[in-house]
């Protein structure tokens, strides 16, 4: 406990001298999916300290570049952070996707490839599982990959790709065997986006943005150097994954969008009289309702997550926390316009009508959409629970 102690005191002592000022405003992470490539400024000065102290991936083994610690290090470390206002140096699917699956079923030689890139900031990973008729059928994907000897030659399309614009590297499902039943002839590869076989079409969402692509592939190469698990159980180092991504969703869900305000405050604020006092019971009982949900949802994490062996993702129980946790989270955007009325539905760019806290809100209401979809849909979560948590005979 003594060195617990230590290691707070010298942590704080190390953020106040190494966070610059400027993104102690950013508790939560809010910049934390930027790559290196869209940063400048301070932003790519803290992610450069945080690389060479190995604090980008704080608990990864020192000779990938992380940063060593205990798991009780990394949650004091994540707390410090927290009250001190200070954003994850990096977040995203590198970190918390791919780069787990990799420690946890990837050879040596894979590790020390491709850790480096993450720990470091420098390599950016995208996601090609979801194809247009596989999706919450994730088995029925039919991008095919030919074994040519020492490296597979891929043909085929990936749908709602985010960030494929800006990845470096894909991680990607591909059938190495269409003779078998479906989960038994997949497999986990990855390559370069740099490979001349692949291009992208963006796709266009309800916000304007354009975070997905879809992605082409045509002959494109993946060494077998590059193949995690072995020839056609891809499956079983695919739901791996799944299950470090929808942890990730259900806990880390809640993204505030730079929003600073809190239910109870925007209450106070579009509800209450002029000293902030609400009247109307069924609000009440409303803010009250989430903020006993929030907490006994956040005591079940620690609790399943305790449970666990230390510092290691749960196995189904992800999808009880990516479900509760995102259905949560939609709730509470749908809660903050529905408090703010009018306000709450401000439009990104009206600048003159709208504070940063309500175009922020609208921007929550319509992200938080997806994230009942996003890792697979709330119902296919509930399908595994029923199967593989309660025991459920299957239809
Ligand atoms: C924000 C976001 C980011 C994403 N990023 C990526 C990414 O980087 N890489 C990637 O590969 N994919 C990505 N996806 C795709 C995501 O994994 C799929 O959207 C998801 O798996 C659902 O598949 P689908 O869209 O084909 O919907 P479908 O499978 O067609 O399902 C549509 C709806 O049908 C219903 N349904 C489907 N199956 C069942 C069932 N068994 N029981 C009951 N109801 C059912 C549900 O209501 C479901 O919402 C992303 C999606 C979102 C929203």
């Amino acid at each position: 406990m003594a060195n617990l102690e230590t290691f707070k005191s010298e942590a704080t002592a190390w953020l106040e001298e190494n966070c610059p000022a400027s993104m102690r405003k950013h508790g939560g992470g809010a910049d934390a999916e930027f790559t290196r490539k869209k940063r400048s400024g301070d932003s790519l000065l803290w992610l450069d300290r945080c690389a060479e102290k190995g604090w980008i991936a704080p608990s990864w083994p020192t000779e990938y570049g992380g940063g060593g610690l205990s798991t009780e290090e990394h949650v004091a470390l994540v707390g410090i952070m927290k009250k001190m206002n200070i954003p994850a140096p990096l977040g995203g699917m590198s970190l918390t996707m791919i780069g787990p699956t990799l420690l946890e079923l990837g050879t040596e030689e894979q590790k020390k490839e491709h850790l480096p890139g993450i720990t470091s900031g420098n390599v950016h990973w995208c996601q090609g599982y979801s194809e247009p008729n596989a999706g919450s059928d994730l088995a029925n994907l039919q991008t095919k990959a030919e074994d040519k000897g020492d490296h597979f030659i891929i043909n085929g399309s990936k749908i709602w790709t985010s960030g494929a614009m800006h990845a470096d590297w894909m991680f990607c499902l591909v059938r190495t065997d269409p003779n078998v039943q479906k989960q038994k002839g997949i497999s986990f590869v990855l390559f370069p986006m740099t490979d001349p076989g692949v291009s992208l079409s963006p796709i266009k969402l309800i916000s304007g943005q354009s975070p997905f692509c879809q992605v082409f592939f045509d002959n494109v190469r993946a060494e077998k150097s590059n193949l995690i698990g072995k020839v056609n159980e891809g499956w079983t180092v695919g739901k791996r994954l799944l299950q470090h991504e929808r942890s990730s969703i259900g806990g880390g869900g809640s993204s505030r969008f730079g929003i600073s305000m809190t239910l109870n405050d925007a209450a106070k604020k579009y509800r209450g009289d002029e000293n902030g006092k609400i009247d109307d019971p069924l609000l009440k009982l409303e803010l009250t309702r989430q903020d006993i949900d929030t907490q006994a949802f956040a005591l079940t994490t620690k609790r399943i997550t305790d449970e666990t062996m230390s510092g290691v993702t749960p196995g189904f129980a992800t999808s009880m926390l990516k479900y509760y946790g995102s259905e949560l989270t939609k709730d509470s955007a749908e809660m903050m316009v529905s408090i703010m009325g009018p306000q709450g539905l401000g439009r990104d760019d009206d600048r003159d009508n709208f504070s940063d806290d309500e175009r922020g809100s609208t921007r929550a209401w319509l992200f938080t959409k997806a994230l009942t979809i996003a890792g697979g849909c709330s119902e296919v979560q509930l399908d595994i629970i029923s199967k593989r948590i309660l025991e459920l005979p299957t239809g």
